[in-house]
């Protein structure tokens, strides 16, 4: 059997979130929606800090939760309420971030397109840093800062040039990526900014790529990063803070847990001796296992080769499989009474080739229509993602904590959609 997450189990044959039972969800709501487990989520942090904690002191680091994997102001809080600062990457999000108490001083704002007036409601809200990408975008924030007469905290992304990610889409840390700056460029912003009067350069941030089950890459990468550091003392430059990034993997199917223990062993090695103040950006180990996609069978349709499943969650709703080829595990809400399995193409019904959810899948022979199914693995990159092509409504999301659910966010519908457009233009000529 596939992975399923300690937040959910089947009790007499019903898939529960906790001690919630989806069917009680879906009798008053429809699909396909989302839900999530705030347990799953606490439990997820706590595992976390507990791996650093046997390696660091808890003093010396800030874990800023990577809100683009799932920006929903409900679990955002609930996330900032264990004490975890923001990585945010746009405007809304460090909107987001500040509605959902986050302290400004914990947020940290990265990505390499930031505009204008990002730059400005960053800096006027006060947040610790941001991880500049580039030369021009380092003079966007110079200019910004001086016609706001403030100092702009700064570190800069090092691209280190190593391979990292469980997909060539999801890896950040190669030269060839549109991601960071080479040592030789970030030491010449350095320079550059330690005599800008606006300026204030704090260190260096790196963010190698995603979904990473293997640790060495993080071994390499943060051997070349402490030396760089060493390299900046050398100048004379006293550099107080290092972002470590995102990136570590999850269970989604067969894969091995990722050694939570083992990074932290290959932080304290590397990172921990330098003094600096440490700043980790997870975002899928947070959120990635707590959350299921919950649909319904809408048909079952056969061809002389196959048999299709066809569910009312699409690509819209879940991007990944189309996007990265990720897997997320289907299970049956539901338990059939048979053990008759039959192999389906389970699928979306959004026009596009890419839809498909997974091949050569076993299930129930006795599937039907309306029968409800939960992908796993829905929590990271899954309802950020998600979008009304189609004119398909953007799906619910529902937040589950114990034996208690509410919903924190409404489906976006295609009538409301519609209030966007103007189309009475046609009847006025
Ligand atoms: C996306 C991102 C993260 C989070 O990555 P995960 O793989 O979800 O942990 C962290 N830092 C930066 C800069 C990112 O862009």
């Amino acid at each position: 059997m596939t992975y399923l997450a300690p937040c959910y189990r089947y009790n007499d044959g019903t898939l529960f979130v906790n001690d919630v039972n989806i069917k009680d969800v879906a009798k008053s709501h429809e699909t396909p929606f989302y839900i999530y487990s705030a347990t799953q989520i606490r439990q997820n942090i706590r595992a976390f800090k507990t791996a650093l904690n046997s390696a660091l002191d808890p003093q010396n680091y800030t874990i800023c939760y990577a809100c683009k994997a799932l920006n929903n102001i409900s679990v955002m809080s609930l996330i900032a309420e264990q004490g975890c600062g923001a990585d945010i990457v746009s405007g809304g999000e460090l909107t987001r971030a500040l509605h959902a108490n986050v302290p400004p001083g914990n947020i940290v704002f990265s990505g390499v397109g930031k505009n204008d007036q990002e730059i400005e409601h960053a800096l006027n809200s006060k947040i610790r840093q941001i991880n500049v990408e580039s030369a021009a975008e380092l003079y966007r924030i110079e200019a910004i800062a001086q016609r706001l007469n403030i100092t702009a905290p700064v570190v800069f992304r090092l691209n280190p040039d190593v391979k990292a990610g469980a997909h060539e889409k999801i890896s950040t840390g190669q030269k060839e990526n549109k991601f960071g700056l080479n040592a030789e460029q970030v030491m010449d912003l350095y320079r550059y900014a330690e005599n800008s009067a606006h300026i204030m350069p704090r260190g260096i941030s790196l963010h190698i790529g995603s979904q990473l089950i293997d640790m060495h890459p993080y071994d390499t990468a943060y051997k070349i990063a402490a030396d760089f550091i060493l390299s900046l003392r050398s100048e004379g430059f006293t550099p107080d803070t290092i972002d470590l990034g995102g990136g570590i993997g999850i269970i989604y199917d067969r894969e091995d847990a990722p050694d939570l223990a083992g990074y932290a062993a290959i932080v304290a090695k590397h990172i921990a001796p330098l003094g600096l103040h440490m700043m980790f950006e997870p975002g899928r180990m947070i959120v990635g296992n707590a959350g299921l996609l919950v649909s319904r069978v809408i048909y079952i349709k056969e061809t002389d080769s196959k048999a299709f499943l066809i569910t009312d969650a699409g690509m819209n709703d879940l991007m990944r499989p189309a996007l990265y080829d990720s897997v997320h595990p289907i299970f049956e809400v539901e338990k059939s009474d048979s053990q008759d399995t039959k192999s389906f193409d389970v699928v979306g019904p959004v026009c596009e080739s890419s839809d498909v959810f997974s091949l050569d899948t076993a299930l129930s022979a006795d599937i039907a229509k309306d029968d409800l199914v939960a992908f796993t693995g829905a929590g990271a990159y899954g309802a950020t993602m998600s979008s009304s092509y189609n004119a398909r409504k953007i799906a619910a999301e529902f937040l589950v904590d114990g034996d208690v659910w509410k919903c924190i966010k409404r489906p976006i519908t295609n009538e409301d959609l519609l209030q966007f457009e103007n189309y009475t233009l046609k009847s006025d000529d």
